[in-house]
């Protein structure tokens, strides 16, 4: 059964206001979801204040096993839950059923990191006291996500504030609801009890999320969006000085040294530019290529992308799937389309196609460093090569963006490659390889591209406070 009402305290709410949700690859309507008025922001900010008391003081092996459960359901439906991801989002069905399993394993991560909070007891360096130090849920939490990855971004917050004891307010991207409906479905066959989650859907979204923010009893904020909306949440965020967890755009660089092995950094800057579709905030969006390697690159990649089948993400053999909205696949157009006049040469693709359905084919372009498109975010199936003279050139040029997410590195020798990593300003650097994100290690970028860590052992502490309690023995 495909949930399209709110969630609040437990119950399944219906509004008479709903809003239509698309299935890109055509344009048609799914269904309608609920639209969360001003009464329903308050009842769900009511329902999480009210079951904080006792889900903050709930056994972490209780909490721990509820997010297991979850996880196995997750597992067991995957391919349904998959389906639903392909038709909201417009991803191809492998690369949904891929993020499911993803997602999945957040809810596994932290079922095992709920019962692994480790406190400290010191003696103070002066010996009059002892240190303790503990760890307490940060409470009522708001968690706002973006339409790429509608079940990873949800599960990725939902896993450690389930864990730490915290209750949440979600808030889904508008163009991608269904699929955090179908995960808290889940949550509550896994036996969540009510309060705990509770999902709102209202639109527009600006005015929703600041009535939450200015409540008192909201004490922290995660969210994984643009940077454009992050800057706006943390100056609202700075008004009651409350806890932030920010995870935002990238502008990821793929650099490939003269020493590469070719077919390799081929077969992972086709994992890195096209999984989801190129909208991925990991996504390949620059490629900083060896001179003496640039020309064999180019070629092999532009093969390869040739190469793939784009088509609706639920139909036979599809590789690309359509972006989530004619808006946004006319913003990556837009992008190609001034690079070009700017003097970029088009290897692959270049336009739109005709017909309903929001698609943007596989797109290779040749450009020189200065090069606007290299500037933005593309979400999108375009590769965007520039060639390289030497290794101070690449980590230069990588370097020269206000992103600081993920880097891609190709190199024959591991130390040259880690000696390229570690001058590279980003939060994760891939070697060798075309995708890293891993529920068991650090998420998170460097300069504008965030603020704090998701995943790893760090997860579980954007939803902990630490206190220190000193005492005389
Ligand atoms: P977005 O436009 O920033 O939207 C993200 C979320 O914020 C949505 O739920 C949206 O709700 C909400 N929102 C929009 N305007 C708001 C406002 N004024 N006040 C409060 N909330 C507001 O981003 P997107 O287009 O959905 O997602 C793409 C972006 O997310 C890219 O920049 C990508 O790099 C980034 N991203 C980052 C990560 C990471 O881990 N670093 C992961 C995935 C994606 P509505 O949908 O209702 O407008």
């Amino acid at each position: 059964m495909m949930r399209s009402d709110l969630f609040i305290d437990g119950k399944w709410i219906s509004t008479a206001k709903r809003e239509p949700i698309y299935d890109p690859s055509d344009h048609s309507i799914i269904t309608e979801v609920a639209v969360a008025g001003d009464n329903e922001i308050d009842q769900a900010i009511n329902a999480a204040a009210k079951a904080l008391p006792t889900f903050s003081k709930t056994a972490p092996r209780v909490r721990a096993e509820i997010l297991r459960k979850a996880f196995e359901i997750m597992i067991a439906e995957a391919d349904d839950l998959a389906r639903l991801v392909s038709r909201e989002n417009g991803k191809v069905f492998s690369d949904a059923r891929g993020e499911i399993i993803y997602a999945a394993e957040f809810f596994r991560w932290f079922s095992e990191e709920a019962v692994r909070v480790n406190g400290e007891f010191r003696h103070s360096p002066s010996g009059d006291k002892r240190i303790l130090v503990t760890h307490q849920p940060v409470g009522v939490s708001l968690l706002i996500t973006p339409w790429n990855f509608p079940a990873a971004m949800a599960t990725r917050k939902i896993g450690p504030a389930i864990a730490a004891g915290c209750t949440v307010i979600v808030k889904p991207a508008m163009e991608t609801p269904l699929t955090t409906l179908a995960i808290t479905d889940i949550l509550q066959r896994a036996g969540l009890p009510d309060g705990v989650v509770n999902v709102i859907t209202p639109t527009p979204a600006g005015p929703a999320v600041s009535r939450i923010l200015a409540d008192p009893r909201v004490k922290n904020l995660s969210f994984t969006g643009s940077t454009q909306v992050g800057k706006l949440l943390l100056k609202q965020a700075s008004e009651r000085v409350i806890r932030t967890s920010m995870e935002l755009g990238g502008n990821a660089p793929f650099i490939v040294l003269d020493d590469a092995n070719i077919d390799e950094a081929v077969a992972g800057a086709m994992l890195a530019k096209l999984r989801n579709g190129g909208a991925a905030c990991t996504a390949a969006n620059r490629f900083y290529v060896s001179k003496e390697v640039a020309k064999s690159f180019t070629e092999k990649l532009t093969d390869a992308m040739s190469k793939v089948k784009m088509g609706p993400g639920l139909s036979e053999g599809a590789q690309l799937g359509a972006s989530v909205s004619i808006k946004e696949r006319d913003k990556i157009a837009e992008l190609v389309d001034n690079s070009v006049k700017q003097g970029g040469k088009v290897a692959l693709g270049g336009a739109k196609p005709a017909g309903p359905g929001a698609f943007y084919p596989p797109t290779v372009l040749t450009v020189a460093a200065d090069n606007a498109i290299l500037k933005e975010e593309i979400f999108g199936p375009v590769a965007v090569i520039v060639t390289v003279d030497s290794d101070e050139e690449a980590i230069r040029l990588a370097n020269d963006t206000e992103y600081g997410l993920i880097s891609y590195v190709y190199s024959g020798a591991l130390d040259r490659a880690i000696r390229v990593a570690e001058a590279i300003e980003s939060g994760m650097v891939a070697i060798n390889r075309g995708v890293i994100s891993d529920p068991a290690a650090p998420f998170g970028g460097y300069k504008e591209s965030g603020l704090g860590r998701e995943g790893g052992f760090d997860g579980i502490h954007e939803f902990l406070e630490k206190k220190y309690i000193g005492v005389t023995i």
